[in-house]
């Protein structure tokens, strides 16, 4: 059977062991998983994406330069015609590590920088002097012609670097990618969360930045699931429409032991489907029983949060990972710009004066400042 869905891209935790400990990995990436894949199934598995259709892969961790058949697998993901991406968290450098990706052409080399005040960085990552390695791994990717981004993992602690952060990053020719943090992994204290006020003013801070700044100079872009519908913040993802949660949609997620998931971000056993020890990717994509909480959505499936929203048919209630990890079940998240934007009914007028703090807002705790003043007398009103 053909499969209606193409795997635009999967997501692969090549390893689960990793040198930093960061506060808020979701992953809580440390130690191997228990039967990783060996390389002999990893070059398999590379064969299996292809035979999918897939057309990129995403080598991620834990770290995944800690794998000494990194260069095998990558080389095989691009002998097979599949994009390759990197996410490292720039501490570790193989030798020739430069050289030896620019001859892979990767579709993006990211790195994760958290905070422009190194000691806070080195405090969110667990190790002092990560910031002066990571750094120095993305200038020295940048000269060697690589297509970098920085990757920046937003919550309480790191929230009023945003701005600080920009002036370190524009003018470098990098992407810089905002996300979010999620309360699933087990080093992180949930009320470091932001809570709605602080994530929309995350969109805000992107916003703005995107309206002032030419992509030349910071291609900054919110992740894929970072707030949705919004009539306001009109700027802010890549994509210029959100069409749901793409998981098992468009994105596989495959963890370090085969496991198969839907998005690596849910982080929940129940959610796996199949392993690449026993089960093709091909005969999984394209199973009619796959992914049934996004490809078999139902109006009937959301929860309170997004039950009488007019946008539920495209949306289906927004990221399952934030939906889940709020709320408890799917098609629920209250992360949803939409949704704030209706609670709050602040005018488009006040919006754009709080736009205009934004640059000055690089002393810590400002963003949440500025946040809580445009909220200020909420009312809940019915989406
Ligand atoms: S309320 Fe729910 S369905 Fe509506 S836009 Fe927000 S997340 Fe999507
Ligand atoms: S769970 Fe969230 S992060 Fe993962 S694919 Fe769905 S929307 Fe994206």
């Amino acid at each position: 059977m053909h499969s209606p869905y193409t795997l635009s891209c999967a997501v692969w935790e090549f390893t689960l062991a990793c040198n930093l400990d960061c506060i808020h990995c979701g992953s809580s990436a440390g130690s191997k998983r228990e039967k990783e894949l060996d390389t002999a199934e990893a070059l398999k598995l590379c064969d299996d994406l292809k035979a999918a259709g897939c057309r990129g892969v995403a080598l991620m961790g834990g770290e995944p330069f800690l794998r000494k058949d990194f260069w095998e697998v990558a080389s095989k993901i691009r002998a097979l015609g599949m994009e390759l991406s990197v996410i490292t968290n720039g501490t570790v450098r193989p030798p020739d590590v430069f050289d030896r990706l620019k001859a892979l052409s990767p579709r993006a080399v990211a790195v994760s920088i958290d905070a422009a005040e190194p000691a806070l960085h080195d405090r969110i990552r667990g190790r002092e002097g990560a910031f002066a390695d990571s750094w120095s791994f993305m200038k020295d990717a940048l000269a060697a012609g690589l297509p970098v981004s920085v990757i920046t993992t937003v919550h309480k602690l790191n929230l009023g670097q945003l701005a600080a952060l920009r002036e370190k990053l524009k003018g470098k020719g990098l992407a810089w990618q905002v996300q979010t943090a999620g309360a699933e992994g087990r080093r992180f204290p949930k009320k470091l969360l932001l809570d709605r006020d602080e994530f929309y003013a995350v969109g805000m801070f992107i916003e703005s930045t995107r309206r002032r700044y030419k992509p030349e100079d910071l291609a900054l872009i919110g992740a894929h699931d970072l707030g949705y519908n919004s009539a306001r913040l009109i700027n802010v993802s890549l994509y210029e429409k959100w069409e749901g949660c793409q998981a098992g949609i468009s994105i596989l997620g495959i963890r370090s032991d085969g496991g198969f998931i839907g998005c690596l971000a849910i982080n929940d056993d129940r959610f796996v489907e199949g392993n690449a020890r026993t089960m093709r990717v091909k005969e999984l994509w394209r199973s009619r029983s796959a992914f049934p909480y996004t490809r078999n959505f139902r109006r009937d499936d959301a929860g309170p949060e997004c039950a009488r929203c007019r946008h539920l048919d495209s949306c289906k209630g927004g990221c399952s990972e934030m939906s889940l990890m709020k709320t408890g079940r799917l098609h629920n998240d209250p992360y949803c710009f939409y949704a704030i934007e209706r609670a709050d009914g602040s005018g488009p007028s006040k919006m754009e004066r709080l736009r205009d703090f934004f640059d000055q807002c690089s002393r810590p705790g400002s963003l949440r400042r500025l946040s809580r003043a445009f909220s200020g007398r909420r009312r809940r009103r019915e989406t």
